[in-house]
């Protein structure tokens, strides 16, 4: 299963390196499609890639990745345990906030990638990524609040970058990541018992189906 989820994201990126769906390409320097485990039960999706990441090809490699980082190693994890992805996989310009046809445009890949890891958890960083799961939410108002489908957990966190220009959102930001641990044991249990999802540690190859012995 984690070599088909490492194929299907190789094989999208593939498609986001060739991309010219909307304007975003044609200054870009590298594609950003995302990185981490595609096994990963945890997804965090950014806005898009900046200065840093457009040189890299790599999603959260500048000041933001070093924070982001940080929290992680908080709850004992690291990035190579999660996906990171971003809403637009080429850098706008300047650093200017994605506009909403770019959004649309990109929004295919990240469905995409979203249905091949399957995370238990998607944590959110910053109002784009919000956006997707929270039409109407407002980021100072629900910022830890999580909400839940049948299958999975969305939590909205600020985003990095805001965290480190406005030090003192830094004590609410520690505590909502604090709460995903909690999220995936929750989420985990709810699969569990719903036998249409497998509890993501759990998964194995299917079993082969059992033919009825009639005679
Ligand atoms: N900010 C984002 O939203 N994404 C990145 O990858 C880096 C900075």
């Amino acid at each position: 299963m984690t070599e088909d989820r490492a194929a299907l994201l190789a094989a999208i990126a593939e498609e986001i390196r060739v991309c010219t769906k909307c304007r975003l390409h044609e200054k870009a320097l590298n594609p950003v499609p995302g990185a981490g485990n595609p096994n990963a039960e945890i997804m965090f999706i950014g806005e898009g890639p900046g200065y840093n990441e457009d040189k890299q090809g790599l999603p959260f490699v500048g000041r933001s990745g070093d924070y982001l980082n940080y929290l992680l190693k908080l709850i004992d994890l690291k990035r190579e345990d999660v996906f990171i992805a971003n809403v637009v996989k080429h850098r706008p310009p300047d650093n200017r906030d994605p506009l909403p046809d770019e959004i649309t445009a990109c929004k295919p890949y990240l469905d995409r990638q979203t249905e091949v890891i399957d995370p238990l958890v998607i944590v959110t960083l910053g109002r784009y990524s919000m956006a997707r799961y929270f039409p109407n939410g407002k980021i100072t108002q629900i910022h830890g609040q999580p909400k839940f489908d049948t299958t999975r957990a969305y939590l909205p966190l600020f985003h990095p970058a805001a965290v480190l220009r406005n030090p003192g959102l830094q004590r609410d930001m520690e505590a909502d990541v604090k709460r995903i641990p909690e999220l995936v044991e929750k989420v985990r249990a709810t699969r569990a018992k719903n036998p249409q999802k497998p509890a993501k540690a759990d998964e194995k190859p299917e079993d082969p189906p059992q033919q009825l012995k009639l005679f």
